[in-house]
């Protein structure tokens, strides 16, 4: 789908600031730490070629969570090291080792799978993904583990890494992280051999546990200048926000006292209003629940009046103002701001959500 370049709905990305973030974060880490950018689902709805382009000099590698998002960065010309997060089926591991591209294993099931197959995977890097308690994918058990890197080496994979995935590192309680973390010790202690990088941290977790980073750091939300806690857990450190969404007035009209406002006529209004209309809506990621947040027209908070449609949203202005008038969603103007947590907050939802379902109807734009 080609993005809506024509519609003044734009969001501006600052890859200077993601740059940033990488170093708050790396700064407080040991300095032979790796940092791995996390560019999955589109870099978290910032543009993963663009992101990943930015950061290639500053970072090991890059992960992703399923093959085509590796493939399209390889395609983009980024040679940097590329790990799937996730399991890809078996019949696309030659994909992988055509782009050399890592791939997760999480099972013996699927590794007895890919070595009953006719090819051969020699060269094949492979990172094992431990379960310790986030209970979706990854070897539970020791010796399963052993086996896995007895065949991997047998077939003449490269064992480059193992890994394992918290659950709860933006949380106060620090109870069942503990648990995984020991569980993961364990595992690691047992190895028959010891692979090329061992890694466990999330954002969270290295920003919140930084005696706990192993060989490497996997930082995503972080990165984008979003606090993978929410509002549970204070940052240690500044960060910049990444990404400004801003759009124009492209209609404008004053309605009389009892007029209404968009589907299901859901609100009316209660005085002489100025509506003015803005050119987004649910299909670019501004959901329907958004109805009531306020967004900034010309740095004054206006509230969304009557339901968000596919494609258009309502505002009530305070008076009237002329087409092609600034309206700020995402960023600051003047001394206010809106933020991502601030939309997440609206919405019941986490920041993640927010951003990665801005959809690629969404021009975007890169600063720097
Ligand atoms: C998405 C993901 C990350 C990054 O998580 P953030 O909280 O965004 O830093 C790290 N590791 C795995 C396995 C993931 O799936």
């Amino acid at each position: 789908m080609n993005s809506a370049w024509h519609r003044p709905t734009v969001a501006v990305i600052t890859l200077e600031n993601i740059k940033y973030n990488l170093r708050q974060v790396m700064n407080r880490l040991p300095e032979k730490t790796q940092a791995w950018a996390v560019v999955k689902a589109n870099a978290y709805g910032h543009g993963a070629v663009e992101v990943a382009r930015a950061l290639q000099d500053d970072v090991a590698g890059f992960c992703l969570s399923n093959i085509d998002e590796a493939i399209e960065l390889r395609e983009a010309g980024i040679t940097s090291p590329l790990l799937v997060l996730g399991v890809m089926p078996t019949e696309s591991v030659l994909l992988a080792l055509e782009y050399n591209i890592a791939v997760t294993v999480a099972s013996q099931e699927w590794l007895d799978k890919l070595l009953a197959s006719d090819s051969r995977f020699a060269g094949l890097k492979v990172h094992l993904k431990v379960d310790t308690g986030m209970g979706r994918i990854g070897f539970r058990d020791s010796r399963e583990i052993t086996l896995a890197v007895e065949n991997l080496l047998e077939a003449g994979m490269v064992f480059s890494g193992i890994f394992t995935h918290f659950a709860t590192a933006d949380e106060k309680d620090n109870h069942q992280f503990q648990k995984q973390l020991h569980l993961f010790e364990e595992i690691v202690a047992k190895l028959p051999q010891q692979p090329t990088i061992v890694h466990a941290s999330n954002s969270a977790t290295a920003i919140w546990h930084e005696d706990t980073v192993f060989d490497a750091v996997r930082l995503g939300d972080i990165l984008y200048g979003l606090n993978p806690s929410g509002t549970t857990l204070e940052l240690p450190f500044e960060l910049k926000p990444a990404l400004g969404l801003t759009s124009e007035l492209i209609h404008v009209k004053k309605v009389p006292i009892g007029a209404t406002v968009g589907y299901g006529a859901t609100y009316q209004t209660s005085a002489q209003e100025w509506i003015g209309t803005l050119p987004i809506g649910y299909a670019d990621g501004l959901t329907r629940d958004m109805q009531g947040f306020r967004v900034l027209v010309d740095g004054q908070f206006c509230e969304i009046v009557g339901r968000v449609s596919m494609d258009q949203t309502t505002v009530r202005l305070p008076k009237y103002y002329p087409l092609g008038t600034r309206v700020t969603l995402l960023g600051s103007e003047g001394d206010r701001q809106i933020s991502v947590q601030d939309w997440a907050d609206y919405r019941g939802t986490i920041n993640y959500e927010v951003t990665c379902l801005l959809s690629d109807r969404i021009a975007r734009r890169y600063k720097d």
